[in-house]
């Protein structure tokens, strides 16, 4: 291949891989863009500036080191651009995915910022990854020799995943407990196909498998087996649990039938889409079909939500959020991308009440306009109801898509010394990630609150380093414990 120069955004212009068109991709699942080809990665990667200061390694939580791998992809060297990325993530080609880079790496990027339009770097990562895969450079992670030391993870998420591969390369017996059948979290049963198919995470957690990390799926911690077992089962604990308490509408109407949670729609269509039997889609009561579906929420779930009720062949499908379109916390380019499929966005308005026939089953969302006020604490306009404003939308399925937050854990682990927040989210020490009981760590959501795949990846990492440092101290100290006395 051509050795590109640097610098080259004077003369080629931004391209991103080729986007499927929304009325094929409104049929399947599969994801939505095609691959890059490789010249055209190349290209890509050499429109980078190779700025001294690097705002767009600043700003990705994992301080990938972006101008390298960019440059070596421009030159053609793509195992060592694999090299490079994959020494600060473990998961490139599915941040590459599923990043909202337009709010991180590529919204940092300086060409971004001098009007030039940002490097595509999300869809270079996810390149140079799938090319290691195809090629055979993607190899498991195994330790030259075994420590003696376990360690249990609650948890097979994102967060889980990065902390198991890092502590079984520094050779732990990792196990990692998991609650539902397959490992992986919400890049399994949240996120859908058409944001990450699911062979990418599949592969990742055979890797995993084959570098002997133990999985134990079907087992809730908490129910199937205690914290305190586990604890005495190992040297040092992770709870990455992450976020699963949905907030719901507390408007009139809520409990109606035909009223979801959206990870229990988005489940169930995951499931269907690997293949499993789902009671509830084949009846009719989570599938969209031919249904007026009403999606309450503005956030990347919520995006989730209506692209799959299209997918499904909903026969109107509306998402219906309070603020506007520029004060909404889903990524940008996710409501570009619902639109084109066909999504009808009801900006700024907040629903009053759903009503419901004679069985109780919802057949409308009365909504109220909006308009926004005067800023909250936080900086952000809080939406104030415009009176007598209210409309109404058919519905036969409404998706509550208002965010998650943390289940009670100090009760669900019998565990009140573990110390939480006022939020819920499980209280770390910043500097050692280790929570309120010695030898127990915590990462990702349930640590920080619901976030990003890139951020529980970070703090996975971050936490199998700071237990590596507490086990191996701890050891050092015990072994020297008898000696001492000894010597006293
Ligand atoms: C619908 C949806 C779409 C999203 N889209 C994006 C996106 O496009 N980009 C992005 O970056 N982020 C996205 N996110 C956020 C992202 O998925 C999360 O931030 C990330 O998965 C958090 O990782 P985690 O490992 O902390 O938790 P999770 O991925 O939630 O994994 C936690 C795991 O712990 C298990 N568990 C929980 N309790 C127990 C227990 N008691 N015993 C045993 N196992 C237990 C769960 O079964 C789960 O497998 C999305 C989230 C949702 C809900
Ligand atoms: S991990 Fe995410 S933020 Fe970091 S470079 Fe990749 S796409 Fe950008």
């Amino acid at each position: 291949m051509a050795r590109n120069k640097m610098l080259r955004f004077t003369t080629l212009e931004q391209e991103y891989p080729t986007k499927r068109p929304a009325e094929m991709r409104r049929e399947d699942f599969d994801e939505i863009y095609t691959a890059f080809e490789p010249e055209k990665a190349a290209d890509q990667a050499s429109r980078c500036e190779q700025c001294g200061i690097p705002f767009c390694q600043i700003h990705c939580p994992l301080g990938n080191n972006i101008p390298d791998w960019l440059m070596l992809t421009a030159s053609g060297r793509l195992e060592e651009a694999y090299a490079v990325s994959s020494a600060t993530n473990n998961m490139p080609e599915i941040c590459g995915r599923i990043c909202p880079q337009d709010r991180l790496c590529e919204g940092s990027c300086v060409l971004e910022q001098s009007r030039h339009r940002a490097v595509t770097i999300g869809s270079v990562e996810k390149y140079i990854t799938d090319t290691a895969w195809a090629e055979g450079w993607v190899k498991p992670v195994v330790p030259d020799a075994e420590n003696g030391l376990s360690v249990g993870i609650i948890g097979g998420g994102p967060a889980g995943m990065a902390a198991a591969e890092q502590l079984r390369g520094k050779g732990y017996a990792v196990h990692v407990y998991d609650r539902h059948d397959r490992i992986g979290g919400l890049l399994i049963y949240g996120i859908p196909g058409f944001k990450l198919e699911k062979y990418v995470v599949e592969r990742r957690v055979k890797l995993l498998q084959d570098a002997g990390v133990v999985f134990h799926p079907n087992t809730d911690v908490g129910k199937d087996i205690s914290f305190a077992d586990l604890r005495a089962r190992h040297d040092a604990v992770l709870v990455a649990t992450g976020v699963y308490k949905a907030r719901q509408l507390t408007c009139p109407g809520a409990g109606l039938t035909g009223v979801h949670k959206a990870l229990t729609y988005l489940t169930a269509s995951n499931r269907v889409g690997m293949g499993d039997s789902v009671p509830a889609y084949e009846s009719g009561e989570l599938n969209a079909a031919g249904k007026n579906v009403v999606v309450i929420g503005g956030g990347d779930t919520a995006m989730d939500c209506v692209r799959t009720a299209i997918r499904q062949g909903a026969k109107a499908v509306r998402c219906v959020y309070r603020r506007d379109r520029e004060n909404m916390p889903g990524s940008q380019r996710e409501v570009a991308n619902a639109v084109e499929e066909g999504v009808e966005f009801v900006w700024m308005a907040a629903p009053e009440a759903l009503l419901g026939d004679a069985d109780h089953k919802v057949t409308a969302v009365r909504a109220i306009k909006m308009h926004l006020g005067v800023a909250d604490s936080s900086g952000r306009q809080s939406p104030q109801p415009i009176e007598g404003s209210q409309f109404t939308m058919d519905a036969d399925l409404v998706i509550e898509a208002l965010g998650f937050e943390p289940e009670d854990l100090p009760v669900y682990f019998n565990e009140p010394e573990l110390a939480v927040t006022r939020w819920g989210t499980v209280k770390t020490d910043h500097k050692t990630l280790m929570t309120s009981i010695p030898g127990v760590f915590a990462a990702g959501d349930i640590m920080r609150g619901a976030s990003l795949v890139v951020w529980a990846v970070k703090d996975g990492r971050d936490a199998a380093e700071r237990i590596h440092q507490y086990v191996t101290a701890k050891a050092a100290a015990d072994k020297s414990a008898p000696a001492l006395a000894q010597a006293s």
